[in-house]
C-alpha cells in the first residue's frame, strides 16, 4: 500500500505539532504504524491523501452512528451556517435538541451543552461534590473520562493505599480525592464503602466500559452500584459519552434498567461537531450558575452549528426501528466473526453495535483481564487490516463501532479478510 503523502505530511506536522498529532492514539505509535491522513470520508469510507480507501469502523472515536456525512446532517449544517455560527447569546436550537435530549434519556430532567466529553464529566463532578458537600470522587480501573486532572489516577495496590496520579503535571494532592477499583467486583466496593462509604460524593462509571476495550457489566453490577450510592447517599454519575445514543436511543441506561442521578453525553451528539452534555435530576441541576453557586460556562457552549448537526442526527435516530436494524445487523456480525475466530485465541466481547476483538482465549470481564491480552498480537492484526483497506480502531483498549451505512454484504467481505489472519 502506497502511503508516501501521509508521511510527508507526518514528517512535516511533526515540526509543528508535539508527536505530529492533536490526540495522542492518532500517532498509531503503539500498533507500530505510522498516521494516514484523511483527505475525505463518505458513508463508512475513509480515503486518504495518497487516494487509499478504508472501510472504517473507528468512525470518529464512536461519533458517526449514520456514517460520514449523512445528507439530512450535512442540510441541517448548511442552514445553521448560513444564519451565523456562533452569537453568545441563546438561540432556539440549544432548546430544541435539550428537549429531544431529555425525551431520549428521561434522567436527564435538565441539560447543559458543553463542548467535550472532559468538560461534561468535570462539570458532573463538580455538581456532585456540591450537591453532597463531599469530595471523594470513586471510579473503575480502565475507565477513561477524558483528560480531566483529578481522573487520571493509577489504582493503588490496595484499596486503602493513596491514588497516584497518572500523568506528569498532576500533583498526586489531585487525585487525593479520587479512588480508582476494579470494575465488575463487588466485594471489593462493598468493603470500600463500609470504611469509606459516608466521604463519597460519586461513583462515576462507564456502564459498559469501552475505553478498555468493551467489557460488560457481569451480574446485576449496575444494580449493585445504585442501589449502594443509595445507601450512603451519594450519586451515581453514568459516564454514556460512547453508550449514550449508542447502545439505544436512551443509552446503556435504558438497555441495563438502571438510573442514574447525573449522566454525560458526547460524541453522537454533536454529529461531528464539538458538542457534549451533562444533565441529571432538577434538584441536582438547580444547583449550577445562574441559578445557584456551582460556576460553569462556555464561549462556545450550545454552538448553534453543531446543536442543529446532533437534532439532525437525533431525529434519525428516532425513527421507528432505527436501533432494532443497527443491532440486528451487528450481532450477525459479530456472531460471524466469532465463528472465524474461534480457532485463532480471539475473544469477541460485543454489545449492540459496539465491539472489541481482545487477543487471548479467556474472558475479559476487567482490566485486570485487559492488561492480559497480547497486545504485539494485536499491532500486527491492526497493520495486516489496515494493509487490507480496513481501518479498526487503533489499540487494543478501544471500541470497533458500526453504523447505518455498513451494509451486510461489506461485513462479509470483512469478515473473510479476519478468517485468513494467520500471525
Ligand atoms: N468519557 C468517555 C466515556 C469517553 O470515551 C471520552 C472520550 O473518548 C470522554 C469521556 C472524553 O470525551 P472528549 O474526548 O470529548 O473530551
Amino acid at each position: 500500500m502506497e502511503i508516501k503523502k501521509s508521511e510527508e505530511a507526518y514528517k512535516e506536522a511533526l515540526e509543528y505539532i508535539p508527536g505530529g498529532v492533536n490526540s495522542p492514539v492518532r500517532s498509531l505509535k503503539s500498533v507500530g504504524a505510522s498516521p494516514i491522513f484523511i483527505d475525505h470520508a463518505k458513508g463508512v469510507q475513509l480515503i486518504d491523501i495518497d487516494g487509499n480507501c478504508f472501510t472504517d469502523f473507528c468512525l470518529s472515536w464512536g461519533v458517526f452512528i449514520l456514517g460520514h456525512g449523512h445528507p439530512q446532517v450535512n442540510k441541517a449544517v448548511i442552514n445553521a451556517l448560513s444564519k451565523g455560527t456562533s452569537f453568545g447569546i441563546p438561540t432556539l436550537a440549544e432548546t430544541e435538541l435539550a428537549k429531544l435530549v431529555r425525551h431520549c434519556i428521561p434522567t436527564m430532567e435538565k441539560v447543559r451543552f458543553v463542548n467535550s466529553g472532559t468538560e461534561a464529566v468535570m462539570s458532573a463532578i463538580r455538581l456532585a461534590r456540591a450537591y453532597t458537600g463531599r469530595n471523594l470522587v470513586v471510579k473503575f480501573e480502565g475507565c477513561y473520562h477524558g483528560h480531566v486532572d483529578h481522573l487520571l489516577v493509577s489504582a493503588g495496590s490496595g484499596v486503602a493505599s493513596l491514588s497516584r496520579a497518572s500523568s506528569a503535571g498532576v500533583p498526586d494532592a489531585f487525585v487525593v480525592h479520587t479512588v480508582s477499583l476494579p470494575f465488575n467486583d463487588k466485594k471489593t466496593i462493598d468493603d470500600f464503602f463500609k470504611e469509606r462509604g459516608s466521604e463519597v460524593a460519586a461513583v462515576i462509571v462507564e456502564p459498559v466500559p469501552a475505553n478498555m476495550g468493551v467489557v460488560l457489566p457481569q451480574g446485576q453490577f449496575l444494580h449493585h452500584l445504585r442501589k449502594l450510592t443509595e445507601k450512603y447517599n451519594c450519586l451515581l454519575i453514568f459516564d454514556e459519552v460512547i453508550t449514550g445514543l449508542r447502545l439505544s436511543v436512551g443509552g446503556a441506561q435504558q438497555v441495563y434498567g438502571v438510573k442514574p442521578d447525573i449522566t454525560t453525553i458526547g460524541k453522537i451528539i454533536g454529529g461531528g461537531f464539538p458538542a457534549a452534555a451533562f444533565g441529571g435530576k432538577n434538584a441536582i441541576m438547580s444547583l449550577l450558575a445562574p441559578d445557584g453557586p456551582v460556576y460553569q460556562a462556555g464561549t462556545l457552549s450550545g454552538n448553534p452549528v453543531a446543536m442543529s448537526a446532533g437534532t439532525a442526527t437525533l431525529k434519525i435516530l428516532l425513527t421507528e426501528g432505527f436501533y432494532e436494524d443497527l443491532n440486528r445487523k451487528s450481532d450477525d456480525f459479530i456472531s460471524e466473526l466469532k465463528n472465524v475466530v474461534a480457532e485463532k485465541g480471539i475473544t469477541v466481547n460485543h454489545i449492540g453495535s459496539m465491539f472489541t476483538m481482545f487477543f487471548t482465549d479467556e474472558d475479559v470481564h476487567s482490566f485486570a483481564d485487559v492488561k492480559r491480552t497480547d497486545r504485539e498480537r494485536f499491532a500486527r492484526f491492526f497493520r495486516y487490516m489496515l494493509i487490507n483497506r480496513v481501518y479498526m480502531s487503533p489499540s487494543p483498549f478501544e471500541a470497533n463501532f458500526i453504523s447505518l451505512f455498513h451494509r451486510e454484504s461489506e461485513l462479509e467481505r470483512i469478515t473473510k479478510i479476519v478468517k485468513r489472519f494467520n500471525k
